[in-house]
């Protein structure tokens, strides 16, 4: 079983407990790890801080439209979206579609239906997942289209934003990717303030991987500037 740190983070965005209580449970029970946000506001709040792998978005929420939810997380993201309707009509569908969801689904639905389309969705996204060749040095393996790492062999379970930096860092190995470059890519922020969160990832990266900072074997600081992946084995991308 992968660790707790693999398990898609589903953001579900739902005002009434009545569905929101039960199906957060069998998500759970189905290997999601769920965040849930009652509000137009706190969805978008949950979804800057957790960039979540998967939204699950109902049309209709006290403080808002669940359309336009839907267009704010467009701008930020290509994130799946699932939008949850209880109208049902063409029009809302049609609507919820040009807005760049990905399906939506009628109220009442069953959890069990609702999942079986989360899992398409995201079966189809990982059909358009890059397919690069792995990166590989020194027992370090990267698979960047199954977003695997091994280490001598064996699993390292990393979280998202994690394997994102290495893949930022491996993807650029035997160059310096600068600190700004990387809050860009892996925070997706142009970042004006601290980059304290980049080193407390680094520092866990290097934890997980049996890497030091004073005698990098895979991560090297640039002192100042950012950090540089140890070039790849020839015959590997
Ligand atoms: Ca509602």
């Amino acid at each position: 079983m992968s660790g707790e740190e693999t398990r898609p983070t589903v953001l579900f965005v739902e005002d009434e407990e009545a569905i929101s209580e039960p199906f957060s449970a069998a998500l759970d029970r189905e290997g999601f790890e769920v965040l849930n946000a009652a509000t137009a506001g706190s969805a978008l709040e949950a979804f800057d801080r957790a960039e979540p792998d998967f939204v699950l978005l109902d049309l209709t929420l006290p403080d808002g439209d669940g359309r336009d939810v839907c267009l704010e997380l467009r701008k930020r993201s290509d994130v799946p979206i699932l939008m949850l309707t209880a109208r049902g009509t063409e029009t809302d569908r049609v609507i919820g579609l040009e807005l760049g969801a990905d399906d939506y689904v009628v109220k009442p639905f069953s959890s069990r239906e609702v999942i079986s389309r989360m899992r398409a969705i995201l079966r189809r996204a990982g059909t358009v997942a890059p397919t690069d060749q792995p990166y590989r040095t020194d027992g370090l393996e990267i698979d960047f289209g199954a977003r695997r790492v091994t280490l001598a062999g064996d699993e390292v379970a990393l979280s998202r934003k994690e394997f994102d930096l290495l893949s930022a860092l491996a993807q650029n190995a035997g160059e310096v990717v600068t600190r700004e470059d990387l809050m860009a890519k892996v925070w997706d922020v142009n970042w004006f303030g601290s980059t304290k969160t980049l080193d407390v990832h680094i520092r866990a990266l290097r934890k997980k991987l049996g890497d030091s900072a004073t005698e990098p074997r895979y991560i090297s600081t640039v002192r100042g500037v950012g950090f540089r992946m140890a070039e790849p084995e020839p015959g590997a991308s």
